[in-house]
């Protein structure tokens, strides 16, 4: 049988760092098993025809400083900065990127429509929302009925699938940009010049698109201490044996899940049905993208978000300006997002129809233009829905793993909306506990569980 003192179930870059992290702080044995059969999971990329296609935009946003130092140690040369040119388009217009403080160019009426109603909420706030407001209330109260009704409502509908009122706040905080009222104004004479949003600078690998971040830190861990091809198929947590195809049995001290946790609930055993039944209670959509590659450079942005029904996609996006190797030399990458509830039955030639529909109509695509190649690459659990269900059901679950000594991290283990420099400080915050490390000194993260007994 074979053995590691930590099991990780998953090599997407919560699993790679923290076997990385793992073996950079301790003296322990940890095997990562991956099903598919490259590393990287959701920040992976798939080469066809000349193109580098990742599942959609996959872009760095360094904010902290140890994950930024590690992100470049690992990339070193393979990485350029950007100055992000994201736009929105709607009324048939772009504006830039965020809609609520750049309302310039757009039809007068709807400027006016916007202006007036963040002026009126900011003058005459009405009455106060509760502790856990819905997305639709905080939007309506934050931003007024203009920019609610032209961008923030109906975009967010077709990102998140779901009524607006069944959503929380508790996922927005650094991804909606709230600006002030002089800055709605300044948006709205077309004198915006702040940069708002976590985002509105990144990085991106030069070569061999965000697949190069995994395989960099693919290079950096022990030969065989990931394994591909090998999907955990049981854990039986009583006896810490895990059923992982292709390796048969291997059993653990503790295990670390980045695998979407519904997932792991079905696969795992013995766990009460109070666990199961809050299983049942976590929603996530489905993120359908296609890419494709154009014989003609199709745009010089990085990504536009359509807010409007009329369009089947909710962001379009140009790779090929985040790395020139991203496409052969003249041609355009593009990816394409729709989203649809989980389980929700697809057609997909009928989207894919809709789609090239819809990138016509708005001028992306011309009559004439050449498709190089096309790729589907669903990812079907895109964005966790944070509905009014999930604290409390995901707070059961992961209260009952830990009491069975299993730490579940990512952006799906831990069930939440974050991004890859998140995901890899999870990988560090959770090798440390499991070593009894405690936070790095000035992380702001908490310090390890006492519930889980560290393996020192
Ligand atoms: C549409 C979209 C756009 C995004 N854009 C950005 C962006 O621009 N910038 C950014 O920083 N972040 C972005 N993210 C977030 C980023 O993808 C994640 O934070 C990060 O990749 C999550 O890594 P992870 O290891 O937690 O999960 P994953 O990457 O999902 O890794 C989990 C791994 O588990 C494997 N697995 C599943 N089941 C099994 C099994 N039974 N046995 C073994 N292995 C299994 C999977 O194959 C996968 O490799 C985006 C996410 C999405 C969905």
């Amino acid at each position: 049988m074979t053995k590691a003192d930590v099991l990780i179930l998953g090599g997407g870059l919560a699993g790679l760092s923290t076997a990385y992290h793992l073996n950079a702080l301790g003296r322990v044995s940890s095997l990562v098993v991956e099903k598919n059969p490259s590393v990287g999971g959701t920040a992976g990329t798939v080469a066809q025809d000349g193109f580098l296609f990742d599942y959609t935009g996959h872009l760095l946003h360094l904010h902290d400083e140890r994950a930024k130092r590690l992100i470049l140690d690992l990339l070193g040369r393979n990485v350029a900065s950007h100055r992000r040119r994201s736009f929105i388009y709607s009324h048939g217009v772009h504006t830039p990127y965020p809609f609520q403080a750049n309302t310039f160019g757009l039809p007068e009426r709807v400027v006016e429509d916007c202006v007036a109603g963040f002026l009126r909420t900011v003058h005459r706030p009405g009455p106060s929302l509760p502790a856990n407001p819905s997305f639709e209330s905080w939007c309506l109260r934050q931003f007024g009925p203009g920019i609610s009704r032209h961008f923030m409502l109906p975009y967010n509908r077709k990102l998140w699938r779901l009524p607006l009122s069944k959503l929380t706040t508790e996922w927005q905080g650094r991804f909606v940009p709230r600006p002030s009222a002089a800055e709605v104004l300044c948006g709205a004479l077309g004198a915006q010049k702040k940069a708002f949003g976590y985002n509105s600078s990144f990085r991106y690998p030069r070569r061999g698109g965000i697949q190069a971040l995994s395989d960099a830190f693919l290079a950096r861990l022990r030969p065989g201490q990931v394994q591909v091809g090998c999907a955990v198929q049981k854990i039986d947590l009583r006896q810490r044996v895990a059923v992982v195809e292709g390796l048969g049995e291997v059993s653990f001290k503790r295990l670390v899940n980045t695998i979407p946790l519904p997932d792991f609930v079905d696969l795992a055993w013995p766990l009460s049905s109070e666990v199961r039944a809050a299983r049942g209670r976590l929603r996530w959509n489905t993120v359908y993208n296609l890419n494709l590659g154009v014989a003609r450079d199709v745009s010089d942005k990085h990504w536009v978000y359509f807010p409007e029904a009329r369009y089947p996609f909710y962001r379009v996006g140009f790779s090929h300006n985040f790395s020139r190797a991203n496409a052969p030399a003249g041609a355009g990458a593009i990816y394409i997002e729709a989203a649809r509830p989980a389980g929700e039955a697809v057609d997909l030639v009928r989207l894919e129809n809709a789609m090239l529909d819809g990138l016509r109509r708005c001028g992306i695509l011309r009559s004439g233009d050449r498709l190089l190649t096309k790729l589907w690459l669903p990812i079907r659990c895109g964005y966790v829905v944070y509905d009014f269900a999930r604290t409390p059901a995901l707070a059961r679950i992961l209260a009952a793993l830990r009491r069975r000594g299993v730490e579940s991290i990512g952006r799906y283990g831990a069930w939440k909306y974050s991004f890859m420099e998140e995901t890899i400080l999870d990988g560090e915050r959770c090798a440390r506990r499991l070593l009894g490390l405690g936070a790095p000194a000035g992380s702001g993260a908490p310090g390890w569980d006492a519930e889980l007994r560290p393996l020192r």
